[in-house]
């Protein structure tokens, strides 16, 4: 399963929120003013300037309703896309119309780096730009569109490095926000994410395999070795887990020294073969000297029989069951069984 193609998380759905509110407070601002431009450009008797600033009145007010009525992300890019086209229509409303609009080329760059990505926003702008140029330049002297050009260069430049460090920093806030700096696995906050949207309607999921993976004895080498020890071997216990896995597979850290890993559309036999890997990876790795094992608790949830919090539960009492029969072993949870919710009692897994 990859995290990526589940996920809708608090990260990007505040990113979605933001941007709509953006395109809400802009469509507001554009329909005020078109109302003022559109009523001096009337008094003025400037007819067809008039009609371009109530048609943009008109796109505006739609907007506003595209935003109210549309899901956030759809009615956001629907804003974006609909001002980036009328600044492509603008431009050749001026060269029809024999006026010169190069002022409101300058409102593309920073309208197309909210819908495409930095490196293509800069295609596009650049694209725009010379666009802008060849509409403009019948209409005004040669020099003016050299200026234009000058300036509207110097915009591009200053919104590609904003777009592009704006699109870095987001990428290491998001990899901050998802992981755990000690193990470098998905922390706790994720894989709740993580399970909302496996049982979530959005979904396609059908069942899902849960290990959960705990570190055998791990208080006693705190206390032989130290924390700074206990530490390393977290880091490496991590390690050697994501080592011994199919690197789509989502890794956890669950809590202090136990991990956890769902296996998306994966049957339960299968994953306990995952666990039965994982296991014997630790055992043979080298912890510098220590001996370091895990327990591990296999259990399974099928949509429709049961939450995945049950199931969640299941892994746990499994590997109590891992842990009560000697530890360094894994424990299959039986299936649910709609009469005994809590499922059968866990099933050892032979050891090769
Ligand atoms: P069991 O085999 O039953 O799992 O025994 P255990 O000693 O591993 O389990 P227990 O829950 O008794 O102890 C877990 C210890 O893990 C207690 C806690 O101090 C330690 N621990 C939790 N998080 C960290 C951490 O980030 N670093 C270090 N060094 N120790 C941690
Ligand atoms: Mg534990
Ligand atoms: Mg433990």
């Amino acid at each position: 399963m990859s995290l990526i193609s589940l996920r809708r998380d608090s990260f990007s759905l505040l990113r979605e929120l933001m941007r709509w509110r953006v395109a809400m407070v802009l469509s507001v601002l554009i329909a005020v003013l078109m109302v003022v431009l559109g009523s001096v450009n009337v008094r003025m008797g400037l007819q067809d300037t008039a009609q371009l600033a109530w048609i943009v009145l008109g796109i505006a007010l739609a907007c506003i309703v595209a935003l109210l009525v549309l899901p956030r992300h759809t009615g956001g890019t629907v804003f974006f896309c609909a001002i980036a086209l009328l600044m492509v229509g603008v431009m050749a409303f001026g060269w029809y119309h024999g006026r010169n609009m190069q002022h409101w080329a300058y409102i593309f760059p920073p309208v197309i780096v909210f819908l495409l990505r930095s490196d293509r926003a800069l295609v596009a702008m650049v694209l725009f730009g010379l666009y802008a140029s060849a509409m403009t330049l019948p209409l005004v002297p040669g020099i003016d569109v050299v200026r234009f050009a000058s300036g509207y260069g110097l915009l591009v430049c200053f919104m590609y490095t904003y777009a592009l460090l704006q699109e870095r920093a987001a990428l290491m806030l998001r990899y901050h926000s998802d992981h755990d700096a000690l193990s470098n696995c998905f922390n706790r906050r994720t894989f709740n994410e993580a399970l909302e949207q496996l049982a979530g309607p959005r979904s396609s999921a059908r069942r899902c395999t849960f290990l959960l993976i705990d570190i055998d004895y791990f208080k006693a080498i705190n206390d032989l070795h130290g924390h700074l020890v206990g530490d390393r071997i977290i880091t490496q216990v991590a390690a050697e887990l994501g080592r011994a896995m199919d690197p789509d597979i989502p890794l956890f850290r669950y809590g202090g020294e136990e991990f956890s890993a769902m296996l998306a559309d994966v049957p339960v036999a299968e994953g306990a073969v995952l666990a039965e890997q994982l296991r014997a990876a630790v055992e043979a790795a080298d912890f510098q000297g220590v001996p370091v094992t895990v327990s591990i608790g296999v259990s399974h949830w099928v949509r429709g029989e049961g939450s995945v919090t049950a199931a969640l539960d299941r892994a746990d009492r499994a590997l109590y069951e891992a842990k009560r029969s000697g530890r360094n072993r894994c424990s299959v949870s039986a299936p649910a069984d709609p009469a005994t919710p809590e499922g059968a009692a866990p099933v050892r897994v032979p050891q090769p």
